[in-house]
């Protein structure tokens, strides 16, 4: 399968053929075709699959070939956080720049006007976060009624961040008449209920099986003492000569915490979560990408969609506590086909997370205490099975013992919530 036989336009593939992107991903594949012929889709795939693309350009086609009369919105890209905003933003520019269509990018947390400048401009496709398009819309900066295609990206996300009501009140601004992409990496009963209202008689597309890690993202955990945590991340940086680690904490006062540490202990590194003013994130971003810095501390929400090519390592310094984040934080690395490693570091404390991280997975990851950094504590045993009550006198599944991931299909629980119902082979399209 190649670009050309997508039925996408020359102008397009050109755009593309400066990405050098070999070939579709299965995403691209399955959906360009699907949004060309006007189709609502729901889409399961996470960051990483190349779902940005598999939007981007047919919105891209499809808005061409009408011309751009008006130079009112008519594509409305929605996602949850700034950073993604931005980097659909940096996309749609770079395959549409062949196209003499208009994009920009709004979201909070910078000045109103250069934004509502840009819109007086006259726009075709706008990527947004939710709260500041409705300030715009409020405002009547921004008129959303020739809307003719709406996709809400990372959308368990937006559920996940408390924006379901920003979001009906955004689509409730949009013309009845339009199509509607959903993409999602995972798919709980809201997620179900809200699709169902939002989309009509979608396709349906899954690639990489909801909630199941990249196949290429090599995961491994270390078990250590809570306090121990930061001299082992530093060992680990020394030892393995790492020089671009995104690395994950719970809090946002943790994730200080720790870019000083590795400072302190000649890793230079910087923090990236929510407290921080749009141009610091992204300026820690930039000297991230730069090589500048060699860790990237970051919280879940800080980290959503942050487009990172080919992040080698990823560091869950603490786990996180709804299992879903573990799948979108370790979809930092290995994207797109390229490989990548996953390491968690556990606490006694956190036997409990990993369990249920276990559970959503389907699959065991391997616990190998580091030399030296023993856990004074001996952990509980792990489930046994997926989807187990779990035994806790099976001492074949005590977790020091090395249990190599499963790579294959499975039957766990976490499959229930497919798009389906059901697990999947890697890759369908169904309508
Ligand atoms: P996404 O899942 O959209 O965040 O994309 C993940 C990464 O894959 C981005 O860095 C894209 O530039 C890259 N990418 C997208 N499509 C392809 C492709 N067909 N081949 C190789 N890389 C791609």
């Amino acid at each position: 399968m190649s670009f050309d036989s997508l039925g996408l336009r020359a102008d397009l593939l050109r755009a593309i053929a400066t990405q050098r992107y070999g070939r579709p991903t299965p995403i691209q594949a399955q959906a360009i075709p699907v949004v060309l012929a006007g189709h609502d889709l729901l889409a399961g795939a996470q960051t990483g699959t190349g779902k940005t693309a598999a939007f981007v350009l047919p919105i891209l086609q499809l808005l061409a070939e009408k011309g751009h009369p008006q130079r009112q919105p008519r594509a409305l890209i929605l996602t949850p956080t700034r950073e993604l905003a931005a980097q659909i933003g940096e996309r749609v520019h770079a395959y549409g720049i062949h196209l003499s269509l208009r994009s920009t990018v709004i979201f909070g947390g910078v000045g109103m006007q250069p934004q509502i400048n840009q819109l007086h401009r006259g726009i075709d496709i706008l990527v947004a976060t939710p709260g500041r398009l409705l300030d715009h819309a409020g405002q009547r900066t921004l008129d959303l009624s020739r809307i003719e295609i709406l996709v809400l990206d990372e959308a368990d996300r937006m559920l996940d961040m408390g924006f379901i009501h920003d979001v009906k009140r955004i689509i409730n601004l949009l013309p009845k008449r339009r199509q509607n992409l959903l993409f999602s990496a995972t798919y709980s009963d809201d997620m179900r209920r809200f699709s169902e209202s939002l989309l009509n008689r979608p396709k349906l597309i899954e690639v990489a099986r909801r909630n199941t890690a990249a196949e290429t993202v090599i995961q491994t955990a270390y078990p250590v003492d809570k306090a121990r945590k930061r001299d082992l991340l530093a060992h680990l940086f020394h030892r393995e000569d790492w020089t671009q680690v995104l690395v994950f904490t719970r809090t946002k006062a943790g994730a200080n915490r720790l870019a000083e540490h590795l400072g302190r202990e000649g890793i230079s590194a910087t923090a990236i979560h929510g407290n921080k003013s749009q141009s610091a994130r992204t300026r820690a971003l930039d000297e991230f990408k730069r090589g500048a810095v060699r860790a990237l501390v970051a919280t879940d929400i800080a980290a959503r969609g942050l487009d990172i090519a080919h992040l080698p390592q990823v560091v869950n310094f603490e786990l996180p506590n709804v299992a879903e984040d573990y799948v979108h934080r370790i979809g930092r690395t290995g994207r797109a086909g390229a490989g990548g490693q996953a390491l968690s570091l556990v606490s006694h404390d956190e036997m409990a997370l990993l369990k249920g991280i276990q559970r959503l997975l389907g699959r065991q990851i391997t616990l190998n205490p580091v030399a030296g950094f023993e856990p004074s504590l001996t952990p509980p045993p792990c489930d046994p099975e997926p989807g187990s009550t779990g035994r806790r006198n099976n001492t074949a599944h005590r977790q020091n013992r090395v249990v190599r991931p499963q790579t294959g299909s499975r039957t766990g629980q976490g499959a229930k919530h497919g798009l389906h119902g059901r697990a999947h082979p890697a890759s369908q399209t169904k309508s």
